[in-house]
């Protein structure tokens, strides 16, 4: 089969390198030589999350590593601030209600975040939150959510502040200590080049005190157990040795280029592709916009989600349709992690015939 070019904001392509991982004999994880990989890949973590705190590695999707976050930092009936400016930031209050919280919502208008003097104001008004949620980019909507000022308010605060840089991690800035985020999770099939099965948590000490006072019950979440391993090499279920293997070699291609030269690679993609769509009339859907993907509005009058189908049908190129509420009215193109400029290209070229074709 030809390779299908993926424009999507995860998967994204993954580095021939990581892929040969990937097939590897298995090892058993209770030995030295996984010992080893677990040591070298909890390093690199350290440094995509720009943390000295533990990164815990779960096997999950990013939404299990969101549910693992907040089975471990809220108990039922404490009071957090949700802030959401698309799907992900309503993925949180979901979460958040499943586990009995008493969640206020903090919404923006759809493309626009939502403003730091707003959450100020919430948390003024009161006082006994615990928790403040957030997403670092919602990959619906393509809106940069300003975490480093939301964690500055909060950390005035008695709160914690909790991100979820699923699709914002190694594409888009991001300090976890010295931003004061408290805890930070992502997933590994975004910018971190590798196939979906992996999620990340990292949890600072002022957070950590939260994990051993949850009532929320959990067993496979429980960052305890996680921790009571951690310094043996392990974790305490069996781990996906392949998955993390070939995440540790992606992650160490980041570290040999450096966050800094990738977030200005992802720039200077965006930049592309916001040029390219220019030139074809079409407009930006978000009014924050982050770098990691860009979402175009759809003319008027035409379906996005045809356009999606007939752009993967005939070029075999997979360009990400909108979510929710912008379903059929928002072409998204993402350009992030082992994205190259010259598929954006194609994907650009392809969009543009089938919107001047008008048969679809
Ligand atoms: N948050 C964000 C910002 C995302 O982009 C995604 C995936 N699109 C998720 C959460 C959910 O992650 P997953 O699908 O890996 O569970």
């Amino acid at each position: 089969m030809d390779r299908q070019i993926l424009l999507t904001p995860g998967p994204t392509p993954i580095p021939p390198e990581t892929l040969k991982m990937e097939s590897l004999p298995i090892i058993h994880h209770r030995t030295k030589e996984f010992m080893d990989l677990f040591n070298e890949l909890h390093e690199n973590l350290q440094y995509l999350f720009q943390t000295k705190n533990k990164v815990y590695s779960l096997a999950s999707s990013g939404t299990g590593a969101m549910e693992c976050a907040v089975a471990n930092l809220v108990s039922p009936g404490d009071k957090v601030i949700a802030v959401a400016c698309g799907v992900f930031g309503e993925r949180w209050i979901k979460i958040l209600t499943a586990f009995s919280a008493n969640v206020i919502p903090l919404r923006s208008e759809w493309g626009a975040q939502v403003k730091p003097e707003e959450l100020e104001k919430v948390l003024k008004e009161n006082p006994d939150v615990k928790t403040v949620f957030s997403t670092h980019t919602d990959t619906s909507t393509a809106v940069l959510c300003d975490i480093k000022k939301y964690a500055e308010i909060t950390a005035k605060t008695k709160a914690i502040i909790v991100v979820d840089s699923i699709s914002g991690l190694g594409g888009q800035e991001l300090y976890m200590d010295d931003w004061h985020l408290d805890a930070v999770v992502s997933a590994s099939q975004k910018g971190l080049m590798s196939a979906p099965g992996l999620g990340f948590i990292s949890v600072s000490p002022k957070a950590w005190g939260l994990v051993q006072e949850s009532k929320s019950p959990r067993f496979y979440w429980d960052l305890r157990a996680f921790e009571k391993v951690f310094a043996t090499g392990q974790t305490p279920f069996t781990p996906p040795v392949s998955l993390l293997r070939a995440t540790n070699e992606s992650l160490k291609m980041i570290r040999k280029k450096t966050l800094k030269n990738v977030w200005q690679e992802t720039k200077e993609l965006a930049q592309f592709t916001r040029e390219v769509g220019s030139s074809l009339g079409l407009k930006m859907f978000p009014k924050d916009p982050c770098e990691i993907l860009t979402s175009f509005k759809v003319p008027e009058g035409l379906d996005g989600q045809k356009i999606v189908k007939q752009i993967v049908e005939k070029y075999n190129i997979s360009l990400a349709g909108g979510q929710d509420k912008l379903k059929g009215k928002v072409v998204r193109i993402a350009h992030m992690g082992y994205i190259q400029k010259a598929d954006i290209q194609k994907g650009m070229k392809a969009l543009a015939e089938t919107l001047s074709s008008g048969v679809f």
